[in-house]
């Protein structure tokens, strides 16, 4: 879903290539994607991103091929290359068990797994639609040293688990399709199932969307 961003927030056109993908939080607690571009929409306030995220919805604040002001407010950069202008910026609405309003070395700051499962699916799309490789997918504290995304900075842990779950391409042979399923227990019986997926093109169209969701869903 698209709401515009205010046109204060962000300038038309792109002056480089897309080519990184950053990845950011919103610092709220209990905030919604639609919060944020409502917000952005409403309020003059020289900044913006692409996209926001929460577990239920994604929606978009900034056209892909405008430019966000997301990955600035420093001079001195640590990354060589991402700049607002080769990058498309993702903000993940969070959330702090120790409350609203702390500081973004406080460590309770987390996403909801939904979120966290919702922007690796729109990171995916992206990364195919621009030809993005996982390297470039970073978090804004790798453009500079800003604490954001908070609980995939202070938890190095959550942030590689982030970058698994990317990576992960489809199964598409038959062969680690059927073995994928019997490894989670779906299928007992290899020999028959590598058979009848050769055999029939339904059936392994099926079984091919089937084992993707589930890795989808179990890669949390
Ligand atoms: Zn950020």
């Amino acid at each position: 879903m698209f709401k515009e961003c205010n046109k204060a927030n962000y300038r038309k056109g792109r002056t480089d290539k897309i080519k990184y993908i950053v990845i950011h939080y919103t610092a709220g607690n209990g905030d919604t994607a639609k919060n944020n571009v409502d917000y952005y929409a409403n309020n003059a306030v020289s900044a913006s991103a692409h996209y926001f995220v929460d577990e239920n919805e994604v929606w978009q604040s900034v056209p892909d091929f405008d430019t966000a002001w997301a990955v600035g407010g420093t001079k001195i950069y640590k990354h060589p290359e991402c700049r607002n202008a080769n990058s498309i910026s993702v903000e993940l609405c969070s959330r702090n068990k120790n409350g609203g309003g702390r500081p973004a070395a406080d460590g309770g700051w987390y996403f909801k797994e939904e979120t966290v499962k919702n922007a690796a699916n729109l990171v995916r799309e992206l990364m195919k639609k621009y030809d993005i490789p996982p390297q470039n997918v970073i978090r804004h504290y790798d453009v500079w040293n800003k604490i954001c995304p908070a609980p995939f900075v202070n938890s190095a842990e959550q942030w590689e688990r982030f970058k698994e779950m990317i990576e992960m391409t489809e199964l598409v042979s038959v062969n680690d399709i059927v073995w994928e399923l019997a490894e989670l227990g779906v299928i007992s019986d290899k020999k028959l199932w590598l058979k009848k997926l050769a055999d029939d093109q339904n059936a392994y169209w099926l079984a091919r969307k089937a084992v993707n969701r589930i890795r989808n869903m179990s890669s949390v």
